[in-house]
């Protein structure tokens, strides 16, 4: 597939954004409450969210839709707004957006299962889907990004909901938790798998996002990149965070993430930028440290050898 997204992946290392959660907690949004309203009652915040990642560099800003499905929605009694709750949050990133960069239509899990751990059929989840994407690309979002993702086959009904509707380019983060035999989704598959079945159902960029920080991004990006030949986006947490007096807190310093993304862009990673924690500042950062990359006049290095595994 062409497009000018994935023109410009395959040109250069590309500048993702960092987190839209934390930005929105310093404004003064409350543990508990729904991000999602925001894109209508306080539209001014989160447009100046977008446009100060798109000032520290970011050549790509996610939507504030992390909880745009219609069954995520409904636990606020919301689900009616859905098409609004991303047309907004579309048409609020374009409207900041610079020529030559880009919007990222942002879809999060539903946090409920499917069947039989869930009261939920796929038909259910990618009919939820299918209903956000309609509302991001109605918006005018540039590509489709699924992150955060727990569980594979809730994954594949979000990327079949996006392939099905549109010919945007689709991105898929799944998150992956680490215990002494590997890494594991919390449903229990490995990222090779998870991989694979993504390129099957037509991702067209991959790997993960979020549950760590950095230095654990350093061992995953190695082995995302043995297990697939798609471009891989890496966007890891502010180090790890301490609850400090009910309050999360994340300490990594600007320095050691920078350092860090700088070994896992050598690595092979195609498409950087940060999670939970991170923010404009830490992004301009990023984006200083890794100047040269991201103008495009150094090559991206060769993939390392990667095989991929069928
Ligand atoms: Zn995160």
């Amino acid at each position: 597939m062409s497009s000018p997204y994935l023109d410009l992946v395959r040109r250069r290392l590309v500048l993702y954004d960092g987190a839209m959660g934390t930005m929105l907690f310093q404004e003064g949004l409350l543990d508990g409450e729904s991000p999602e309203p925001w894109n209508w009652e306080k539209p001014e915040v989160v447009t100046a969210i977008y446009k100060a990642y798109y000032d520290a560099g970011s050549d790509v800003v996610q939507t504030n839709t992390f909880g745009g499905t219609p069954i995520k929605l409904s636990e606020r009694d919301l689900q009616d707004r859905t098409h609004e709750a991303n047309l907004l949050a579309a048409q609020g990133a374009r409207s900041v957006c610079p020529p030559g960069r880009f919007v990222a239509g942002d879809i999060g899990p539903i946090g409920k299962f499917l069947k039989p751990m869930g009261e939920f059929t796929k038909e259910e989840f990618t009919a939820s889907f299918e209903a956000q994407v309609q509302g991001l690309a109605d918006g005018g979002v540039d590509l489709i990004s699924i992150e955060t993702m727990y569980s594979l086959d809730e994954t594949l009904c979000a990327l079949d909901a996006a392939k099905r509707l549109t010919k945007l380019p689709v991105s898929v983060c799944m998150t992956f938790d680490r215990n002494p035999r590997g890494f594991f989704t919390l449903m229990g598959e490995t990222p090779a798998h998870c991989m694979k079945l993504l390129k099957d159902h037509g991702a067209d960029i991959v790997s993960s996002n979020c549950s760590h920080g950095s230095p654990v991004f350093l061992d995953l990006t190695r082995l995302l990149r043995d297990s697939t030949d798609l471009p891989l986006i890496v966007q890891p947490n502010r180090g790890r965070p301490t609850l400090e007096g009910g309050t999360v807190i994340y300490k990594q310093t600007a320095e050691e993430f920078v350092a860090d993304m700088q070994t896992i862009a050598g690595l092979g990673a195609d498409v950087i930028g940060g999670c939970c924690g991170t923010d404009p500042g830490f992004i301009a950062d990023l984006h200083g440290g890794l100047r040269d990359r991201f103008s495009g006049d150094t090559p991206a290095p060769k993939r390392g050898g990667a095989e991929v595994r069928a």
